[in-house]
C-alpha cells in the first residue's frame, strides 16, 4: 500500500483551470474546508453527490497517511433569495415555527442521509450563528482597511477598490468586472451599493427581523459570503490547501470569499479550489428552489413516481462514483438500474475472496493492478476508472474460483488488502447485507417466473402457465396479471 511519501496526487484547480501536483502546504497534512448546506430545507440528492465527492477525497488523503482536517460548515443565517428574503426566516414564516427550529430540523435531516450514504462526519462543522463576532471582527478589519463602506447600518465590500488596489475579483469565475457591472439587475437594496457588485457583509435588520445580533453597526446579520471566510480561516489559517464546493458557488459566493480574505489578510486564501459539477434530473439542475428534486428518502423506499423500485443507499452511492465529480450527472431510473446491476456482480465476486486458494505460481499481476488503482485516484480522483479496475479484480476472482487464473499465497494477500482499501476505505463501499441480497435474487427468480409463464402463454400452454401460478402461489407469492405486465406480490 502506498503513502503521501512515494504517491504525487493531480488536482484540477480551478483558479488555474488546470490540473496541478497537489503539494500541501505543511507536508503530511491537508487542510480542506467544503461549503455546507444551507439548512432550511430536506437535503436533495445533488447536495449529497456534492459531499460524496468531497468524503471520497478525504478518504483518499487519509488512507495515504495525511492528517486530515476537513472543515464543512452548516449555513443557518444570511442565505438571502434573490429578492432578499433570508431562507430560513421564510421557512419559518411557512412552517408556523421558530427559524433556529428550521435549522435544527434540517440539520438533523442532513446528518441522517448523509449517514445513510457513508459519508464520514467532518473533523469541524461549524455554523454561522455561532460565528458571528467572528464575522464582525472581519468586517471590522475591511473597514479598517477601507475596502468596505457603511450604508445605513449595513456594511458593503467595495469590489472596484479591491481591484484597483490588486486585487483579482472575476478570476475564479473568468468574469471581468466591466462586464459584469452591464449585466446586472438593479436587486432590492442595490441603492445603498455604490456599485452593483458591491455585496454585503453586514446587513442591517428591522426589528421583526426574529434573526439578529448587536454590531458596532447596530442590529443586523452577516451576509452569506462572510461566513465562510470567517470560519474557514479561523480553523484553518489564513492560507489554507483546499476549498471546495458545487460548481454553481464559483460565483458569487467564492469569488466574494476569495476578496474578504484577500482583503483581510493579503494573500490568496486558498491552493488548490475544487468544484463538482451538478447531478441533473431530466437533464435539468437538480434544485431545492426550482422544485427539480427528488428527495434521498423518496429513492430509498421507492416512494416516488420517476423510479419504477427502491434503491438501497449504498447503490446510489455507487452509482454517483462511477461518474467522475466534475463530469455532470444525470440521475434516471435507467441509469441507477444499471449500476445497481453492476454493484451486485461486483459485490458477488468480492464475497468470494475470502474463499478463494492460492497457488504455487501467479498468472495474474496484482502490483501492475494496485498500481492501476492508485493512478486512476491520483489523476484528479478518476473514482470511474477505479471502478473499472475494480471490475477487472472481479473478473480475476471468478477466474481464480474457477482455477483459470492462479496467484501465490503473497499476492493473494495483497489482492485481498487492495480490495478492501479501495472498495471500503475510500469508496466507502459496503457489501448488502444477506437478506437484502437474498430478496433481489427472488426478485430475479420471480421474474424470470414471470417471463416464461408469459412465453407459455403466448404460445396457448395454459396447462404450464397455470402450473406456474398457482404453484407460485402455494408458496405464497402472488401473480397480478396487469394491461401491460405482470406483477407480484409476496404474502
Ligand atoms: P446549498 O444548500 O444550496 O447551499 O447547496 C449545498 C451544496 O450542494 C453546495 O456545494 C452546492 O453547490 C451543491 N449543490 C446544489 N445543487 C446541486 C446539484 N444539483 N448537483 C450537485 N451539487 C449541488
Ligand atoms: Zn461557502
Amino acid at each position: 500500500m502506498r503513502t503521501y511519501q512515494n504517491n504525487q496526487i493531480k488536482i484540477f484547480n480551478s483558479l488555474h483551470g488546470k490540473k496541478e501536483d497537489f503539494i500541501p502546504l505543511h507536508k503530511g497534512f491537508v487542510g480542506i474546508y467544503v461549503c455546507g448546506p444551507t439548512v432550511y430545507n430536506k437535503v436533495h440528492l445533488g447536495n449529497c453527490r456534492t459531499f460524496l465527492s468531497f468524503d471520497v477525497m478525504t478518504r483518499y488523503f487519509r488512507h495515504l497517511g495525511y492528517k486530515v482536517r476537513y472543515v464543512r460548515n452548516i449555513t443557518d443565517a444570511g442565505h438571502l433569495l434573490d429578492n432578499d428574503e433570508d431562507k430560513i426566516l421564510k421557512q419559518s414564516v411557512l412552517e408556523k415555527i421558530e427559524p433556529m427550529e428550521v435549522v435544527q430540523k434540517y440539520t438533523l435531516d442532513f446528518h441522517k442521509v448523509l449517514e445513510q450514504f457513508n459519508l464520514l462526519p467532518p473533523d469541524i462543522e461549524p455554523t454561522a450563528t455561532s460565528h458571528i463576532v467572528d464575522q464582525i471582527e472581519l468586517t471590522r478589519e475591511l473597514l479598517r482597511k477601507g475596502l468596505a463602506y457603511e450604508v445605513n447600518g449595513s456594511v458593503y465590500f467595495d469590489v472596484i477598490k479591491y481591484n484597483i488596489e490588486g486585487g483579482n475579483y472575476g478570476k475564479l469565475s473568468g468574469r471581468k468586472i466591466e462586464d459584469m457591472i452591464a449585466n446586472t439587475r438593479d436587486l432590492d437594496g442595490q441603492g445603498e451599493k455604490k456599485n452593483p457588485q458591491d455585496f454585503a457583509l453586514w446587513k442591517k435588520a428591522s426589528p421583526e427581523h426574529i434573526m439578529r445580533w448587536p454590531s458596532p453597526w447596530g442590529y443586523g446579520f452577516p451576509g452569506w459570503h462572510l461566513e465562510c471566510t470567517a470560519m474557514s480561516t479561523k480553523y484553518l489559517g489564513k492560507k489554507f490547501d483546499i476549498h471546495g464546493g458545487g460548481m454553481d458557488l464559483k460565483f458569487p459566493h467564492h469569488e466574494c470569499e476569495i476578496a474578504q480574505a484577500r482583503g483581510t489578510y493579503g494573500e490568496e486564501p486558498v491552493k488548490y479550489w475544487i468544484h463538482t459539477n451538478m447531478l441533473t434530473l431530466n437533464r435539468q439542475k437538480m434544485s431545492k428552489s426550482t422544485g427539480n428534486t427528488i428527495l434521498p428518502e423518496e429513492l430509498f423506499t421507492g416512494n416516488n413516481t420517476f423510479f419504477e423500485k427502491a434503491f438501497h443507499p449504498v447503490v446510489v452511492r455507487f452509482f454517483f462514483l462511477q461518474a467522475h465529480y466534475r463530469s455532470v450527472l444525470d440521475l434516471s431510473n435507467e441509469a441507477v438500474a444499471s449500476a445497481e446491476k453492476g454493484f451486485f456482480r461486483l459485490t458477488s465476486a468480492i464475497e468470494k475472496l475470502p474463499s478463494i486458494q492460492a497457488s504455487e505460481t501467479s498468472s495474474f499481476n496484482v502490483q501492475e493492478w494496485i498500481s492501476n488503482c492508485y493512478e486512476a485516484l491520483n489523476d484528479d480522483f478518476n473514482t470511474p476508472i477505479l471502478i473499472a479496475y475494480l471490475f477487472d479484480a472481479a473478473k480475476l476472482i471468478n477466474n481464480l474460483e474457477l482455477k483459470n487464473e492462479t496467484l501465490t499465497d503473497s499476492d493473494l494477500e495483497e489482492l485481498k488488502q487492495a480490495v478492501h482499501a479501495f472498495f471500503y476505505d475510500i469508496l466507502g463501499l459496503e457489501l448488502l447485507s444477506d437478506s437484502l441480497n437474498d430478496n433481489r435474487k427472488i426478485d430475479t427468480v420471480i421474474k424470470i417466473l414471470i417471463d416464461l409463464r408469459n412465453k407459455a402463454r403466448l404460445e396457448k400452454d395454459w396447462a404450464l402457465s397455470d402450473e406456474i401460478r398457482d404453484r407460485l402461489l402455494e408458496s405464497g407469492i402472488i401473480l397480478k396479471d396487469g394491461k401491460e405486465s405482470t406483477t407480484y406480490e409476496i404474502e
